[in-house]
């Protein structure tokens, strides 16, 4: 059904981002793809996981600069022909924050993680609305997690990130909805990846999902790409969060 979709992934870091799980699947079922990442010290990597997916898109983007977001975007538009579907797999918070009481994140820490893990997807997705009126339509999909509506210990300032990520893709859903640009967010269980192993008690939050999901297990990187395709896929379904967690949401205790 992505046959010839054109497709851009931002959040490749290494092989076990869920960002190269999610293009992978693209890939998989024909979209042509194209890669930002964050720096130099990723590009080498990133551009030989890239050729595996037949993809030579590969441009950098910090998501803080609007320099950097104005010319990757004027890249991957020259380098794929258009864009159709946008992946946003992006998240940071200081180091610090993660440690002790979301009480005592310091203001500029706190203005980080919402600059990166969130008003990036609003900033990203300003770059793409153009691109994808011109192809009559398109569809966006962002990565949350369920410490944006719970306390998570530990995830401090990333779960107020993870609730204003939300509520952003349900105001950018009913912004684009006349352009036929669908908005939405995979919410997944816990995954080792880089970003994941940053959250203290990570391998007990492993733990804790596997005893009690529904599933009793944890999910992997590729379950959760098949509901981030699913999302990008589905033409009736905007503005929604599509768990991904093997149920870990539906239980109370
Ligand atoms: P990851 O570390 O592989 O990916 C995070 C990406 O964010 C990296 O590619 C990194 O380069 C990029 N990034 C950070 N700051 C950036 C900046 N300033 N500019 C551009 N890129 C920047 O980890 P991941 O787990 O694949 O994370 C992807 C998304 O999934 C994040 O939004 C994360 O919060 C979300 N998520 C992860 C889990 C999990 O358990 N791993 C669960 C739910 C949601």
């Amino acid at each position: 059904m992505l046959e010839g979709k054109l497709a851009l992934v931002a959040g490749v870091a290494n092989r076990r981002s869920i960002a190269w799980a999610i293009a992978q699947a693209l890939h998989e079922r024909g979209a042509r793809l194209a890669f930002t990442y964050q720096g130099e010290r990723l590009e080498k990597d990133v551009r030989k996981l890239a050729e595996t997916v037949d993809s030579s898109v590969v441009v950098p983007c910090d998501v803080r600069d609007e320099g950097d977001l104005e010319r990757a975007f004027g890249q991957v538009a020259d380098g794929l022909g258009g864009l159709d579907l946008m992946v946003h797999s992006v998240a940071f918070a200081p180091a610090e924050t993660l440690q002790g009481r979301y009480l005592d994140t310091a203001r500029d820490d706190f203005w980080t993680a919402l600059d990166v893990s969130c008003y990036s997807l609003v900033a990203m997705t300003r770059h793409a609305e153009p691109l994808m009126r011109a192809r009559g339509g398109g569809s966006i999909v962002t990565m949350t997690f369920l410490g944006g509506e719970r306390a998570f210990p530990h995830y401090n300032v990333m779960g107020v990130a993870k609730a204003a990520l939300d509520a952003s893709v349900r105001a950018l859903a009913v912004d684009l909805g006349e352009a036929a640009i669908r908005v939405n967010a995979v919410s997944a269980g816990p995954i080792r990846t880089v970003a994941g192993r940053s959250i203290p008690g990570f391998s007990e939050m492993e733990g804790i999902v596997a005893t009690r999901a529904p599933l009793r297990r944890n999910v992997d990187a590729a379950e959760v790409a098949q509901t981030a395709v699913y999302l990008l896929d589905a033409p009736g379904v905007t503005g929604t969060v599509a768990y991904c967690d093997a149920g870990y949401h539906a239980v109370g205790l």
